[in-house]
């Protein structure tokens, strides 16, 4: 079929029978994989065959799954429509002629499109959700810390967390219930009162969040008593059709016993731009390792290595990818990092004071995952501070590492809407709970 949302087709088949044989998924192409490829939709890793599993791979396979692809993504993960991918775009298979949403967008696109039944995606300011909420499915950003990024290719490590994407909430939170849990190669996972530089201690397996969880039995629709918090900040600015789709969802909700509340966050209308120096930085210092020297394609060229690597990285990076890079590092050099990189990293603990306030006042929070509709292709590609803008709703909650997940709350002009809900500190199951009320 056309949706492009592979970039390398697979055929790995579990190791075992578990609680997820006979699922094919599929896995955003930035996320580990022994033997297959994995180019983060870069030129610049177009032949890089990683030697090991990423942790979450390893679940899959031990929990039975077969892994049917490493699904498109927009490159190193930077954008949200898939259409930064080196590969080529991949299409919203609800509209082909739209974009799936995006970092995520293979992920989302497969399932969809039923080119798999479940898939990874890793989520940094919103690549899980985005793409959840433009192809009618369902996608989860787990609590930070929750699930081991050993073996994701590193965007912006104080922000991502892999998540899940389904049809369902329940085959989402199944799938969550599978790859989280505690890593001793992620020290992020370590909960352990003890725990070691090496995690080997023995309580530490019992002290992680997700040790006594169940993420899957938690969908049971039951919001009867649950206080939702409407973010009135994050209305304003969102397409009326959206609106409607996701106020509407919210009275199906009141009927089904929920209470909703008005709550504000001064600081999420900052939260954009502290998102993007903050991801820019990190960005720029993971990228260097891309040489042609460490990793990358290297053209093979002679004379310095400072030529080498600049004519390795013009190659290689694309034009989203380079305009990062060059922000990154000027937003930490040495005359401006005050001015913005500790400015962005005071507005982020202030976008998690506000969050822990709200959840005082309610049980989980909500507004709509994506401000627009899916722009058609090619829409959007001009203007990235535009791009940038679609991600209001999304990045509040990495900055505050928070659980969120986007599950559909309707259509608008035949187009899918996706309803977030946020929760608490490793509170997935309530959530998952809330979410599986919209379904209903
Ligand atoms: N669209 C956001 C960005 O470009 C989020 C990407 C992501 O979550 N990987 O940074």
């Amino acid at each position: 079929m056309g949706l492009n949302a592979f970039i390398t087709d697979a055929e790995l088949e579990g190791d075992a029978e578990g609680p997820l044989s006979g699922m094919r998924v599929a896995v955003k192409d930035n996320i580990s994989t022994e033997g297959v490829r994995t180019t983060c939709g870069s030129a610049m890793l177009d032949d890089y065959v990683p030697p090991y599993d990423a942790t979450v791979v390893e679940r899959l396979k031990a929990a039975g799954a077969t892994i049917v692809g490493k699904a498109n993504m927009d490159e190193f993960g930077m954008g949200g429509t898939t259409e930064t991918s080196a590969f080529g775009p991949a299409k919203n298979p609800v509209d082909e002629a739209r974009v799936p949403g995006g970092s995520s967008g293979g992920s989302a696109a497969a399932v969809a499109g039923g080119e798999a039944d479940l898939a990874l995606g890793s989520d940094t300011g919103g690549s899980v959700r985005n793409p959840a909420a433009f192809c009618g499915v369902v996608g989860i950003k787990p609590t930070y810390g929750l699930v081991s990024r050993y073996g994701l290719v590193a965007y912006a490590n104080s922000l991502e967390q892999i998540g899940p994407i389904a049809n369902t909430v329940e085959d989402a939170a199944a799938l969550l219930d599978v790859i989280s849990g505690p890593d001793p190669r992620d020290a992020t996972t370590q909960y352990g009162s003890a725990a070691g530089p090496d995690g080997a201690d023995e309580g530490a397996d019992e002290a992680h969040p997700a040790a006594d969880s169940n993420y899957a039995a938690a969908a049971d629709g039951d919001v009867d008593g649950t206080t939702i918090g409407v973010i009135t900040d994050l209305l304003e600015g969102a397409d009326e059709r959206v609106v409607e789709t996701f106020e509407a969802a919210l009275s199906d909700l009141r009927a089904q016993g929920a209470e909703t509340v008005e709550v504000s966050l001064d600081s999420v209308e900052h939260a954009v731009q502290a998102y993007y120096v903050i991801a820019m930085s990190e960005a720029s210092s993971n990228l260097a390792r891309f040489d042609g020297v460490r990793y990358g394609k290297s053209g093979g060229y002679e004379g310095n290595w400072n030529d080498a690597f600049a004519r390795a990285r013009e190659e290689g990076f694309g034009e989203e990818v380079k305009r990062r890079i060059l922000l990154g590092t000027y937003a930490l050099s040495a005359g401006y990092h005050d001015k913005y990189y500790k400015k962005a990293q005071d507005a982020r603990a202030w976008v998690k004071r506000d969050f822990d306030e709200a959840l005082d006042e309610a049980d989980v929070l909500a507004t709509p995952t994506m401000p627009v509709l899916p722009p058609e292709l090619g829409e959007s590609l001009d203007d990235p501070l535009q791009l940038y803008l679609m991600d209001a709703n999304t990045v509040p909650v990495n900055l505050a590492n928070l659980p969120a997940i986007s599950v559909p709350a309707g259509e608008a002009d035949g187009l899918p809407v996706g309803l977030q809900l946020i929760g608490p500190k490793f509170g997935e199951e309530a959530i998952v709970r809330a979410a599986s009320a919209v379904e209903d």
